[in-house]
């Protein structure tokens, strides 16, 4: 191993790479990660020198706050290697700041411009061997940041620790994907943590989403805790509905995650003429248009699947399916979006970074 310092980051590199064991073709979502990972520890109320070294498990004390009371966030973005072998971001800003939202709606310290983004190209550019061209390749990057301040007590911790871990992913095909509309449970409330990326809004949807999956359904239609009535998020990805030839979604809210596929669907989508309504969508308009066939496409976006489309959902026992339709807009708008994002079409709306 050596050491080196650039631009005030310590860079530690590992002595042999784990490439050759990886079959870049049979990638399953989040499961290999490369060679070097980012951490940059806040002790003492300051962030110190943000450290890029070999990927390796870290030693934890039992007692950190994040094991007891959840005080973790994340984000979830991509980078892509276009023909020249640039690497490329998309709309990193929009993470980096949805990240310090999520930072301070958790009592948590919010992280430097220049320990997020340099820290993430110095890395990409380490393990940039690891991020593949071609459409649909790409690296997903999770930066992460958990309470590591010891003690049993119900406070914000003083100490935490910010991490980069890269994974190499490719395109998925989602399946046959049915979903539940939830009647009972819900992912967030208002006053809530349900616009932060925050660990425990994830865990919390475990337990209704093993149900619906025992039911038969891949996913939960999650609707507004108050009244059940208002649709908002499929699983973790936004959602839209096309109803005749408009799509539409719900606005963000303190519930609803402000999804940089949503935003950037939303803009994409009325540049190519589409009809886009951003305002609530009742559950009684979506039984209603299943039932007079006006309802032609469900689907959910995201930065891991970009855009999954729905077959059906179920909502009071009764299974409303979609009908098998040419020329989805999911599938154009997806084919656009990735195309952009691979740098294989041009990025007329400047969303792509180079690193
Ligand atoms: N909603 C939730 C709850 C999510 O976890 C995600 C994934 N980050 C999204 C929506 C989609 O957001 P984005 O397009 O920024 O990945």
């Amino acid at each position: 191993m050596s050491a080196t310092q650039t631009n005030k980051i310590d860079i530690t590199k590992a002595a042999t790479s784990k490439i050759n064991e990886v079959d870049f073709e049979k990638l399953s979502f989040g499961a290999v990660f490369t060679d070097h990972m980012l951490e940059c520890d806040f002790t003492n109320g300051e962030w110190q020198t943000p450290v890029i070294k070999p990927y390796a498990p870290f030693l934890a004390d039992p007692s950190m706050r994040v094991f007891h009371y959840g005080q973790a966030i994340f984000e979830g973005m991509k980078a892509y290697k276009d023909d020249n072998s640039d690497i490329w971001l998309f709309r990193p800003d929009e993470n980096y700041n949805r990240f310090n939202k999520s930072a301070v709606r958790m009592a948590m310290p919010e992280v430097p411009e220049n320990v997020f983004m340099d820290g993430l190209s110095q890395l990409l550019k380490i393990d940039q061997e690891w991020v593949k061209k071609g459409k649909g390749n790409a690296m997903y990057i999770r930066p992460f940041m958990i309470a590591t301040g010891t003690g049993v007590i119900a406070n914000p911790s003083d100490d935490y620790k910010f991490m980069i871990i890269l994974s190499p992913v490719t395109s998925y095909y989602s399946g046959d994907v049915k979903v539940v509309i939830a009647e009972h449970f819900s992912r967030a409330a208002n006053g809530g943590i349900g616009a932060a990326k925050a660990a425990g809004n994830y865990a919390a949807q475990f337990y209704p989403t093993t149900l619906a999956n025992k039911e038969g359904f891949q996913q939960v239609i999650w609707t507004d805790d108050a009244t059940h009535t208002k649709l908002e998020e499929a699983g973790t990805m936004n959602v839209f509905f096309r109803i005749n030839d408009t799509l539409l979604t719900a606005p963000t809210s303190e519930r609803i995650l402000d999804g940089v596929t949503r935003k950037t669907l939303i803009d994409l989508a009325k540049s190519e003429g589409i009809n886009v309504e951003v305002r609530s969508v009742l559950v009684s308009e979506l039984v209603e248009a299943a039932e007079n066939g006006s309802l032609k496409e469900i689907f959910g976006a995201g930065t891991a699947a970009v855009i999954s489309p729905i077959s059906g959902f179920s909502y009071k026992e009764t299974y409303h399916e979609l009908p098998k339709i040419e020329n989805a807009m999911a599938t154009q708008l997806k084919d656009k979006l990735t195309n952009i994002q691979n740098k294989l079409a041009e990025d007329t709306f400047g969303w792509t970074v180079k690193i």
